[in-house]
């Protein structure tokens, strides 16, 4: 395939993801957006999906017990010849580092919110990761059909809480029972809500002919939206681009409504994918979309989707190039040779072995413990993209082993899992224990498994009196000098890396107000 033709293929992709909080309608709205592609035909069918595969059995004997998913997996559809990648997020119980590091491999993002509730923890938290990396935002606030916050406060919040600018691309007659639908702001349409329809609304008609709006509500959505133009700054392209803008859409997933408008904006504003920064043959550069040689990152592991062969998935994004089935690629850095025979596309009907893919899509690659989160692919093998970051635990627990005579085996145990990006270790400078951190509950739960079946290590998890963990970097004199008198808070991780393990988040404050010089951080690159 020729160089325009490969960029041509990126160009009408768009990968992204959903930050929100749980029940925000990150679900729903997946499953309304696969209905708009028309990949699916009707609501119900992402979650029986995901039904159809647990009782196919090949997820993890955890995810069986707990009945929710452990993976995040990725979505393929197209429209009108813009084919989407949507990386899946995992909330609830299964947040974990996974969900983090998932968004290292978006383009783009939809900030889902909760039009009752606004900006939620989780949001927030996700957000901020978006941030490292600045990457586009499209907001979405979703259950217009239910009782709302008012609009306004609800852009102000996003401009207070995140410094992003709302730029409303559409304005809500009402909300709840007395929701009409939405004012396109860039011009005069108005797109009626019908409240007995769950699918089917009416098209977008000019505002003076909307039937559903009556004429005291639409001289109100007037004046309004007058004053919303006035007060707000209007949409612009590179400052979305950049990071800084987000256009905001309003709608009800449930209710399908909305939704198509989203879809727009995701093909008409978010981006392809773009050049990504590597080194290559050893010299800093990029890797373009259109270059011929095949590179890409993974992003995330899936252990044991087939409990028999004990394989692995590694999630790869591609940077470039055309992959094709059969392909042999080379890991950076260890010189390992893949033939990748077996590749795994997830395209929204069903997963399908990929024939083809391009940058920004991902495929799955089926292993057997060769490939670990971070790890750069390439045909050469002379890629290396930058590394992934970890991310500050929030949750840290003191781990045992309950047969003593195992003790050794322990730590080689634990320092595999934390290689592969399961969990991290850290190890304090006083005592003998193992810290082990996770920003999700549920991957104690997936490493007492994995020790358990892998390792034959039954393992406890304690309370650590720590609840911080943060990398510190600065002039090494001034490093020492605060390891000297904090020394029982003093950890290294797994790359021997200096880490404050803190009490509480007053405590890091504290720290980083006395000693100005010391950067106390909450990522680390991966090496
Ligand atoms: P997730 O946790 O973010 O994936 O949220 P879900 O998609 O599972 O939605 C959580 C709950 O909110 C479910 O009961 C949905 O039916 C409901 N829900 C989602 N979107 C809407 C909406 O637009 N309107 C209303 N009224 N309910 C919604």
């Amino acid at each position: 395939m020729s160089k325009p033709d490969l960029a041509a293929q990126a160009a009408r992709r768009r990968t992204f993801a959903i930050i929100s909080h749980p029940d925000a309608g990150k679900t729903t709205l997946t499953e309304h957006l696969l209905l708009a592609s028309g990949a699916i035909r009707q609501a119900g069918a992402v979650r029986a999906r995901g039904e159809n595969r647990r009782t196919r059995s090949d997820w993890m004997k955890i995810e069986r017990e707990r009945g929710i998913s452990v993976s995040a997996s990725v979505m393929t559809f197209e429209r009108d010849e813009v084919v989407f990648n949507l990386l899946d997020t995992p909330g609830h119980e299964d947040f974990s580092e996974d969900t983090y590091r998932t968004l290292t491999a978006a383009d783009a993002a939809v900030m889902v919110l909760d039009a009752a509730k606004g900006i939620e923890p989780q949001t927030l938290k996700l957000f901020e990761v978006c941030r490292l990396r600045d990457i586009p935002i499209l907001t979405f606030i979703n259950k217009m059909d239910r009782e709302a916050q008012d609009p306004m406060s609800l852009l102000d919040e996003i401009a207070a809480k995140l410094a992003l600018d709302p730029a409303p691309l559409f304005w809500p007659a009402d909300s709840g029972v007395r929701f009409r639908g939405m004012l396109d702001l860039r011009g005069d349409r108005f797109l009626g809500y019908e409240k007995d329809r769950d699918q089917e609304h009416p098209g977008p008609c000019p505002l003076a002919a909307a039937t559903n709006l009556a004429p005291d509500e639409r001289a109100m959505l007037v004046e309004t939206a007058d004053l919303v133009r006035e007060g707000y700054p209007s949409f612009d392209l590179k400052a979305f681009r950049e990071g800084h803008m987000t256009p905001v859409y309003f709608g009800s997933a449930l209710r399908h409504f909305g939704v198509e408008q989203l879809l727009d904006g995701l093909a008409d504003l978010a981006p392809s994918p773009r050049a990504t920064r590597a080194e290559v043959a050893g010299q800093p550069g990029e890797m373009q979309p259109g270059d011929r040689q095949v590179s890409g990152f993974v992003f995330k592991i899936q252990a044991n989707m087939d409990p028999n062969h004990r394989d692995r998935v590694a999630m790869l994004r591609l940077c470039s190039g055309e992959f094709k089935r059969g392909m042999k690629l080379k890991v950076q850095g260890t010189g390992k040779q893949l033939t990748v025979s077996a590749p795994v596309m997830f395209m929204a009907s069903d997963r399908e072995l990929a024939e083809e893919a391009y940058a920004g899509d991902v495929i799955g690659v089926p292993n057997h413990g060769v490939l670990r989160v971070g790890d750069s692919l390439s045909e050469t093998g002379q890629v290396r993209f930058a590394g992934l970051p970890d991310f500050a635990p929030e949750i840290l627990r003191r781990v045992r082993v309950k047969d003593p005579l195992k003790a050794k085996h322990l730590k080689k145990a634990l320092e595999s899992l934390a290689e592969e990006g399961v969990t991290q270790l850290f190890r304090p400078e006083i005592g003998a224990d193992f810290i082990v951190g996770a920003v999700g509950q549920l991957q104690f739960e997936v490493m007492a498994d994995r020790l358990a079946n892998e390792f034959g290590l039954e393992v406890i998890f304690e309370n650590s009196p720590f609840s911080e963990a943060r990398w510190i970097t600065g002039p090494q004199a001034e490093i020492d000098a605060f390891a000297n008198i904090n020394k029982t808070a003093m950890a290294r991780d797994i790359d021997g890396l200096m880490v404050f393990l803190a009490k509480s988040a007053w405590d890091v404050n504290y720290a980083a107000e006395k000693r100005p010089e010391l950067t106390f951080s909450r990522t680390k690159e991966r090496a």
